[in-house]
Parts: structure tokens; C-alpha cells; sequence
């Protein structure tokens, strides 16, 4: 079974282009492999990537139509980089072959009204993109009614098949490669975005809500590699919070396949806020050191950015003013996909990415456990200082890391 593969954004990256293909490539293998399915190859051709599923039932035999398609083609609708995919036939780069093809392929499809599309990224082929769309259309009008659809049916209403160039039941798509001709009726959309990696790697701070996997997603499909960290308090119960993030990672691993998460202790730092600081600004400076821990762990990784799933006004902790003092505690671009949206957008894709079941589980908050009554909406980065001086910083950071633990998933 063929499978043609297209690519939007990629044509757009110039000097990039080969490195990106390459990368789609790797990625579009490793998704298969993960979901078991075999195949004999999967490789780039003029600016399409080709994939050859190994199925012997399928071999001579005609395409099933899209919608009863094996759902294990759901592999490529999580491999960011892909705009659209569809069920080819081949046939050779003659004009007759093409006619025999193109009415091979519409005999399987129930239509009446229909349009060619045809396009060459070989540009030396005998006839144009428009040559091709009539001559084709003018042999299925012929042959169709001839001999295919009078088998099929007696029902004379049924044989009127016409052309409609601007809303047919059906488009036959024919693209004509260097090498080869394809021909597709359906067009089945991928996730779009670019491939997985192409982009570096991020620390991504994830919490156990709806948002930090959303935040994820999103650089996933800008490409980026998301290295995980998550924050947490030896309370009672932790253990069950921290199997809930490996959870999220297990949906998420649908777009990256697999994750690193760096599962850092909390407590101690918490402590030595909740002794000797403000209350009122706790919660920033939890986050301070958030921050902090995860710019060790990325520049051990040699990540570029941190992510989060801030949003500007959700909680008192996200206020633009707050943000800036948090932001000051780490030199690396803080990325933010979530910062403009509201909940219930955010809500809609942590449902389409199946991390929304997962996030709604209860979990223990490492950020809310001692948070004041009043947590400062307004902090200053100056009085923020004042307070972090009557902490050990770098001794706080350096025993968290030592305890850190490192898991793949
Ligand atoms: P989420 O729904 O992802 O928990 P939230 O809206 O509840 O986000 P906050 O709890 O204020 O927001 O946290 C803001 C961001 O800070 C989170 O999206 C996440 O990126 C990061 N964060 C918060 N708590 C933790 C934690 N325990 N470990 C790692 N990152 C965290
Ligand atoms: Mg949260």
C-alpha cells in the first residue's frame, strides 16, 4: 500500500530544507515502528515523502476508501510536519497509462459529479498540468459511462456523470513526478506544524493541570523537543501526583514518542520560604527558583528556552508584573504558547491531544500548599531581592538537583 506524504512549511526553509526532510523522514519511521506497523520503506521523492506499507492482502488489489482505512494510519496524523496524506496508486509517465489508472481508480468510488487535478513538478512532461486535466476528463466521461459504472448499475440516472470544476463529489488528484505518476482521490490532514527536533530542545515545566501539556504540545508542533521538569512536595500522597505526570507524558509521547522528565524535591526549598520570607510573595518566589532549578537542567541539556503554561491573569501568580519579576530569575526566553488564550481554548486542545482526562484527576499543587491568603499580585523585583538574600540560594538549587531523579517515559 502506497502512501504520498505532503509537507507545507518545509519548502519554505531554503539552505534548511534537506535537514527537515530528513528529520520528517526519521520521524514518520519511528511513529509507525511505535505503533507496529510494518513497512518496506519510507523515503523522500521530489518533495513528497513516499511510504510503502508492507500488506500483502492489499497487493493487486483495490484501496479500501478512506473511512474504513485501518486506524493505525492515526500514527501519521501525530507526526508534526505532515500537511495532508493520501492513498496513491502508481502508475508509469505515460498519458495512456495514466487514462487506464485514473479509471481503475474511479471505478471503486461511487460519484457523479468530478473534477482532475492534475500537477507536474516535472516540468518536461510532453503535456501541461491543463492537458492533462482534460484529457483525463474527457476519458473518464467516455470509458466511465461505457463500461464501468453500466456493470455497476442499470439505474440510467446514475450514469450522468458530468464534470463540476467548482463543487464535484469527487477530485481525482494525478501528480507527476520526475520518476512516477500517483493518482488519489482523498486527502487526509495531518497535524501540520514541523517535524519533531528540527527546532532544539526546550525544559518544559510541567504541573499536573490542564495547561503545562498544552504549553507542550504547542512547541512540539513548532518542532521543539521538550525536555519535562516537574516541581514537587513529599506530602502524603505525592507518589500517586508524580504517576499522574507520567500519565500526561504517556499522551503526550502520541507527538514525541518519548519523554525525559527531571522529577525535582520541593520541599526543602518551600520550607526555607515558608521560615524566613514574606508571605505574601511565596508564590513568586516558588517560582523564582522553579526557574532557576530549570535553567541548570537546561543547560545541562543544551536546551535554549524554558516552557510553561502561564497564562496572563488566570491566578495572582500570572499578572504581567509578576511574570516580569519570575521571569528575572533566569536568562534564557521564557516561551509562553498559552499566555493569550482562555481556559476553555485551552481546554478544547488538552481534549484534542487526550491530556484533559488525565489533567482533571485530582493532584497535590506543590505551589498552593502554604500559598498565603493574599499572595502579592503586584510584586517588585527589589523587595523580591531583599527577601531572596535571607536564603541560601545556590545551596538550595544545587541539593535539589543532587536529589533529582531522571526518568524516561
Ligand atoms: P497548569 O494547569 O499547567 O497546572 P496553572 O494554570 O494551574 O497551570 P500555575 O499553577 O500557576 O498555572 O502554574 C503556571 C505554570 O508554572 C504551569 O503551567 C507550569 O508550567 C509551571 N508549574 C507550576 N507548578 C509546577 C510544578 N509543580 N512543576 C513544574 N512546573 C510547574
Ligand atoms: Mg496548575
Amino acid at each position: 500500500m502506497l502512501i504520498i506524504v505532503h509537507y507545507a512549511e518545509i519548502a519554505l526553509k531554503g539552505g534548511n530544507r534537506n535537514f527537515f526532510e530528513k528529520r520528517l523522514v526519521e520521524n514518520i519511521k519511528k511513529s509507525l515502528q511505535a505503533n507496529g506497523i510494518v513497512f518496506d520503506y519510507v523515503k523522500r521523492i521530489y518533495g513528497r515523502i513516499l511510504i510503502n506499507l508492507s500488506d500483502g492482502e492489499e497487493e493487486g488489489g483495490k484501496l479500501p476508501p478512506m473511512k474504513e482505512l485501518p486506524s493505525f494510519l492515526n500514527a501519521l496524523k501525530s507526526v508534526f510536519g505532515v500537511a495532508h496524506f493520501s492513498l496513491v496508486e502508481k502508475c508509469d509517465k505515460d498519458i495512456e497509462k495514466i487514462k487506464e489508472k485514473a479509471l481503475d481508480v474511479l471505478s471503486q468510488k461511487d460519484f457523479q459529479t468530478f473534477k482532475v487535478e492534475a500537477k507536474r513538478s516535472d516540468k518536461k512532461f510532453v503535456l501541461t498540468s491543463q492537458q492533462v486535466n482534460e484529457q483525463i476528463g474527457e476519458e473518464i466521461l467516455r470509458k466511465t459511462i461505457a463500461h464501468y459504472l453500466c456493470d455497476r448499475t442499470n439505474n440510467e440516472q446514475e450514469r450522468k456523470i458530468k464534470v463540476d470544476l467548482h463543487n464535484p463529489d469527487i477530485i481525482l488528484y494525478i501528480e507527476i513526478t520526475e520518476k512516477d505518476v500517483f493518482l488519489y482521490t482523498e486527502k487526509i490532514k495531518g497535524p501540520g506544524g514541523l517535524p519533531l527536533g528540527v527546532s532544539g530542545k526546550a525544559v518544559c515545566l510541567i504541573s499536573g493541570g490542564i495547561d503545562s501539556p498544552v504549553a507542550a504540545w504547542y512547541l512540539m508542533k513548532r518542532g521543539v523537543e521538550n525536555i519535562f521538569v516537574h516541581f514537587y512536595s513529599t506530602q502524603q500522597g505525592y507518589e500517586k501526583s508524580l504517576e499522574k505526570v507520567r500519565d500526561l507524558l504517556r499522551a503526550l509521547n502520541a507527538f514525541q514518542l518519548n519523554s525525559k522528565i527531571y522529577f525535582v524535591p520541593f520541599s526543602d526549598i518551600q520550607k526555607e520560604i515558608l521560615l524566613n520570607t514574606q508571605a505574601d510573595l511565596r508564590v513568586v518566589l516558588y517560582r523564582r527558583f522553579m526557574f532557576r532549578v530549570s535553567q541548570e537542567i537546561a543547560f545541562k541539556e543544551n536546551a535554549k528556552a524554558l516552557i510553561t503554561g502561564e497564562n496572563v491573569g488566570q491566578v495572582a501568580s500570572q499578572t504581567l508584573d509578576n511574570m516580569l519579576v519570575i521571569s528575572q530569575a533566569t536568562t534564557l526566553p521564557i516561551l509562553r504558547p498559552l499566555a493569550g488564550f482562555d481556559k476553555i481554548e485551552i481546554i478544547e486542545i488538552a481534549k484534542k491531544i487526550g491530556a484533559y482526562n488525565i489533567s482533571i484527576l485530582p493532584h497535590l499543587d506543590c505551589c498552593s500548599m502554604f500559598a498565603p491568603e493574599h499572595p502579592a499580585t503586584k510584586a517588585n523585583l527589589k523587595e523580591v531581592q531583599k527577601e531572596e538574600k535571607k536564603l541560601k540560594i545556590r545551596k538550595l538549587i544545587t541539593s535539589a538537583l543532587k536529589n533529582t531523579k531522571i526518568e524516561n517515559i
